[in-house]
């Protein structure tokens, strides 16, 4: 496997096509196409200042399913690494089948007329991609993904059992914007206006997005308000570890973002449900994503750091009784735009998307089928974190944690 193509050229895809460019040995040879090609140009003229690699670059919808496997086809690829948006999921799995090659991503499929995402739209491409004698490897970035090895890290080294988790995603970073989403807006707005959703006994527990919230004082930030909020991994994360009593997912907002995003909502420009304007059927939250600043536009400004990471509390592996880890990650903003030229939040989501893909790569994972992260040998994917720009750090605390 040594042709890899990488779809989609936003904030994500830039750090992660840097990152293999920056380890040539894994990844001799690098194609990078998306909807608009001179950003594609862009990201190959900049990997060529940093690293002095040349990468391919094309034009592709990748929607259109027959586009997709002519261009595969084209290029020879081993591997294509969908790092565009979760709608385009389904078609790009359909053409790796049509092709036979292999398939990762970092978000899980979601239609975009009903904001659910869910990962049984693509567990159900299993058989397909086991019949074929290939590999889909899904949620390979930082949440989903590290979290979920992190989390399958301490299950192998600290705890026998999981009794409960507590993921705490933390950006501490000021881009100097009033508002500002740091990865693609239209997603990031859908996910934090879906309601909150943990896992409790064994069924799902719902409240209204935004309600709750407890302060964390996270390393290297500062005493911050986490809000709870459903988030994909929970969902794999309670599938391959049945005996979690309560699993929950807190993110980080500011007053000023929950101020801006409280009268957006308030006023309808959220609404995921089609306007006439002018005579055209306009997605009131896909123009508001196109006025506010492009994720990868905010590298330059953006100043702190992004901590995040999972509290875990079950039964020792040393049978010492109940224990609680923490094991986190804290990555600087300045540092990753020094290194790849974006901000924080693309960096931790584009190195663990260059990991996983090294992961299959080189062979450390395979397997037939589509497999969550979660179900892959955390130790190679954990030292690659260490040895590429994402250290990760695991204290025991006194206790569970009590919020
Ligand atoms: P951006 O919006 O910055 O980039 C998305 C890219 O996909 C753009 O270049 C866009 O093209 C391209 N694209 C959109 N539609 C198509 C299409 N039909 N065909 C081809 N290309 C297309 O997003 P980010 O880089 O911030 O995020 C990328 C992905 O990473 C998203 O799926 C996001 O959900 C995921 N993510 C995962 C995280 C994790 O920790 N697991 C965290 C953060 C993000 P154009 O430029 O023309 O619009």
């Amino acid at each position: 496997m040594s042709k890899v193509l990488v779809i989609g050229a936003g904030g994500v895809s830039s750090v992660c096509v840097h990152k293999m460019a920056m380890n040539s040995e894994i990844f001799p040879e690098i194609h990078l196409a998306s909807r608009t090609r001179s950003k594609c140009d862009a990201i190959a003229a900049s990997v060529k200042t940093r690293t002095g690699q040349s990468i391919e670059t094309y034009e592709i919808d990748a929607e259109e399913v027959p586009a997709m496997v002519n261009l595969i086809k084209k290029i020879g690829a081993d591997l294509v690494v969908n790092l565009a948006l979760p709608y385009q999921d389904l078609p790009i799995m359909d053409a790796c089948l049509e092709t036979g090659v292999h398939y990762i991503d970092t978000a899980n499929y979601e239609p975009k007329d009903e904001a659910k995402f869910e990962y049984k739209w693509q567990w159900a491409y299993h058989d397909r991609f086991k019949e074929a004698g290939l590999m889909a490897l899904l949620g390979s970035g930082f949440d989903p993904g590290v979290t979920s090895v992190f989390t399958m890290w301490l299950k192998k080294h600290k705890l026998k059992t999981i009794r409960t988790l507590d993921i705490l995603d933390c950006n501490g970073g000021d881009h100097g914007q009033a508002f500002a989403t740091n990865f693609n807006p239209e997603i990031n707005i859908r996910e934090v206006t879906a309601p909150a959703r943990h896992w409790e006994n064994g069924e799902w527990v719902e409240t209204p997005a935004m309600q709750v919230k407890t302060e964390f004082d996270f390393e290297a930030v500062g005493p911050k308000n986490a809000y709870l909020m459903y988030h994909e991994e929970l969902e794999s994360l309670s599938k391959f570890n049945p005996e979690m009593e309560r699993a929950r997912f807190w993110m980080t907002f500011g007053d000023e973002y929950i101020k801006h995003l409280t009268v957006l909502q308030n006023v309808g420009m959220t609404s995921i449900e089609p306007v006439r304007y002018q005579g055209k059927e306009i997605i009131p939250l896909q123009f508001l994503a196109a006025v506010l600043p492009k994720p990868e536009s905010l590298g330059e400004t953006t100043k702190g750091n992004t901590n995040i990471g999972c509290i875990a509390t079950g039964e020792a592996l040393d049978g010492s009784g109940e224990k609680t880890f923490y094991i986190n990650n804290i990555c600087s903003h300045e540092a990753a735009y020094e290194e790849t030229g974006n901000q924080a939040v693309s960096y931790t989501t584009g190195v663990p998307a260059m990991i996983g893909t090294a992961m299959m790569v080189t062979g450390k994972w395979s397997g037939k089928g589509v497999f969550n992260i979660e179900e892959m040998d955390p130790d190679p994917f954990m030292d690659m974190l260490n040895a590429h720009g994402l250290p990760w750090q695991v204290k025991e605390l006194d206790g569970p944690v009590q919020f």
